[in-house]
């Protein structure tokens, strides 16, 4: 039976919202607000402490991209019948496996791309730098990105849930993994162990410390679930020498800027990082036309 915009729009609202307070509040809980967690005191990456200000703002933006999302994908899928929640027979488990490792991968190739893109001098300033505010981010910034930021970040699902048949309990299970790396990538502590960023295989798989660098540097590590493209691309940053070894690291740095000073210090530091590269790629051609 088709199911209306509306009733849709609530659910996927509720979905969306729910998620988000559950994950991002129950890192914020266990790691912040929980005083004498040992997990924080020997692995935080930042010194920094979140201002309320911060807070505030990650949770206001992230509370409306939650009800973008539900918004949207209720425009896009009601009046239409719902697929199947799962699709019996075939392979089962191994299917629902195959499907949701397919969606990551697609999404994190979608959003490696878009997202150095959207680290462009030319749009930086219009809608990523609001990401950016957070230089040292809490779990409440797993969500905190402009509207049209967050527009851009989901429009590749649509023609991706149009042309294969992805089942329904793959997209829901999606979800919620996306959400919880994308809470673990921006928690504040490494969780994971030193050894992994060198493993051969779970070296692929992003860390909060490279999501960290990349709240701090920028230029690098653009990936949301896997190291591939920036290893591929040249914008991975080591960070197993800084982050993994939490607050005794030589690169935990105080930051004590305010909000709006630092995203416009990120834009500087943007267009200076590019600038050093174009004149890199002038001296260079200057340098093989001398040849
Ligand atoms: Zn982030
Ligand atoms: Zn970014």
């Amino acid at each position: 039976m088709p199911i209306s915009v509306f009733t849709l729009a609530a659910l996927l609202i509720a979905l969306h919202v729910g998620r988000y307070v559950v994950m991002a509040g129950g890192a914020y809980l266990v790691f912040w607000k929980w005083k004498s967690n040992p997990v924080t005191k020997t692995r935080r990456l930042q010194h920094a402490a979140f201002t309320s200000e911060d807070l505030r703002r990650e949770v206001l933006l992230s509370l409306l991209t939650a009800v973008l999302f539900g918004s949207f994908f209720a425009v896009v899928y009601g009046g239409q019948t719902p697929r199947p929640l799962v699709y019996s027979g075939l392979w089962g488990a191994l299917e629902f496996c195959a499907w949701l490792l397919l969606v990551l991968v697609v999404h994190d190739t979608f959003f490696y791309w878009s997202h150095r893109l959207s680290h462009h001098r030319a749009l930086f300033r219009h809608a990523h730098r609001v990401h950016h505010l957070s230089r040292n981010p809490s779990p409440f910034a797993a969500l905190a990105f402009h509207p049209l930021d967050a527009f851009v970040q989901i429009i590749w699902a649509v023609p991706l849930g149009m042309l294969l048949p992805i089942p329904s309990s793959v997209w829901l299970a999606f979800a919620f993994v996306a959400m919880f790396i994308n809470v673990l990538g921006h928690c504040g502590v490494e969780l994971y162990p030193r050894s992994w960023a060198t493993h051969p295989v779970l070296g692929w798989l992003n860390s909060a410390s490279a999501h960290d660098q990349h709240h701090l540097k920028l230029e690098r590590n653009f990936g949301l679930y896997f190291t591939f493209w920036d290893r591929v691309c040249g914008t991975a940053e080591r960070v197993a020498s800084v982050a993994l070894e939490g607050a005794t690291a030589s690169g935990v740095v105080e930051l004590l800027h305010r909000p709006e000073e630092r995203a416009e210090n990120a834009a500087d530091d943007l267009d200076q990082h590019q600038r050093r590269d174009d004149h890199r790629h002038r001296d260079g051609e200057e340098a093989h036309r001398a040849q």
